[in-house]
């Protein structure tokens, strides 16, 4: 059905072992983990729990994955909607979608509602060049904002959303009581672009000549969803040449291609600006 495009519902068994590097940010995740597994150690001291939390950083960074994890971690349900659904959507519509997703998730709370690229309803009011649909934006922002002032404090219901510009996101959001945390989510460095190869070099079958430590050298620049690719990639290459294993010869052919594929996304880039 429709609906079920905004508001999924899963459980979810992602946990913080899945998400590799990103220690700061899991650090600071961990407390909203707390709060959603023991709400009364904190609230009984008259304490209020944080409504919610913006993560930001570049696509592909992982965002999404720790928000799953901290669904998996406390072991509550999981809500999620992408921002860029709402986009060209009929009028009312968005706001009545932000509605529904608000009620299923304060009737099933201790939960998590997770809004990806919430750039493309936050974005700054009266700051849009397309004037018909930006209505129809502001409107589903605003009922978010109704949404997020409207349910109490210790309601048990937070709210992650993902952004990588949160330089263009209406101040309303931040303010106290809202998103007013914001986690930042850095591409990996060398050590943290190993460790994600060992997440996801686990599930293939491997020839003795490949190390993660090597293949984080050859790949600067790449976010986790390119280091998943990568390794994606690899198998698929040696399957393609009918080998038992995967070689390092496929990692290094992946990681070209997906350098080109790069490459070829920066050209779009950079005509467009
Ligand atoms: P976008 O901004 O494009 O929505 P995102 O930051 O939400 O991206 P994810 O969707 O979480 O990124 O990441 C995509 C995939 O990349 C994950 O499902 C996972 O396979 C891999 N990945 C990204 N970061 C990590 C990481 N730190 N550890 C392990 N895998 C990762």
């Amino acid at each position: 059905s429709k609906a079920k495009m905004f508001d999924k519902e899963s459980s979810i068994n992602v946990t913080f072992q899945d998400v590799a590097g990103l220690v700061e940010a899991k650090q600071e995740l961990e407390e909203i983990v707390e709060f959603l597994k023991k709400p009364e150690k904190y609230t009984e001291l008259g304490g209020k729990i944080p409504k919610g939390a913006l993560l930001v950083g570049p696509p592909g960074t992982g965002k999404t994955l720790l928000a799953k994890a901290v669904a998996g971690e406390a072991n509550v349900p999981f809500f999620s909607m992408s921002g860029s659904d709402f986009v060209e959507m009929f009028v009312g519509v968005g706001a009545s979608r932000v509605r529904d997703l608000f009620k299923k998730a304060k009737e099933k709370a201790p939960c998590i509602v997770f809004i990806d690229e919430i750039d493309a309803i936050g974005r700054a009011r009266g700051k849009s060049p397309n004037m018909g649909a930006n209505d129809e934006r502001e409107n589903t922002l605003n009922q978010l904002l109704t949404e997020m002032d409207g349910f109490g404090t210790n309601s048990g219901v937070i709210i992650l959303a993902a952004t990588n510009r949160a330089d263009i996101l209406d101040r309303a959001l931040m303010r106290a009581g809202r998103f007013d945390r914001q986690i930042h989510v850095e591409l990996p460095d060398l050590k943290e672009r190993k460790a994600i190869f060992d997440v996801h070099l686990r599930p293939l079958r491997l020839s003795k000549d490949v190390e993660s430590k090597f293949l984080a050298k050859q790949t600067p620049g790449f976010s986790g969803a390119d280091i998943a690719n990568v390794c994606n990639e690899a198998a698929l290459i040696a399957a393609r040449g009918n080998k038992k294993i995967v070689e390092k010869e496929d990692f290094l052919s992946a990681v070209d291609r997906i350098v080109g594929g790069l490459e070829k996304k920066n050209k779009i880039i950079s005509k467009d600006e």
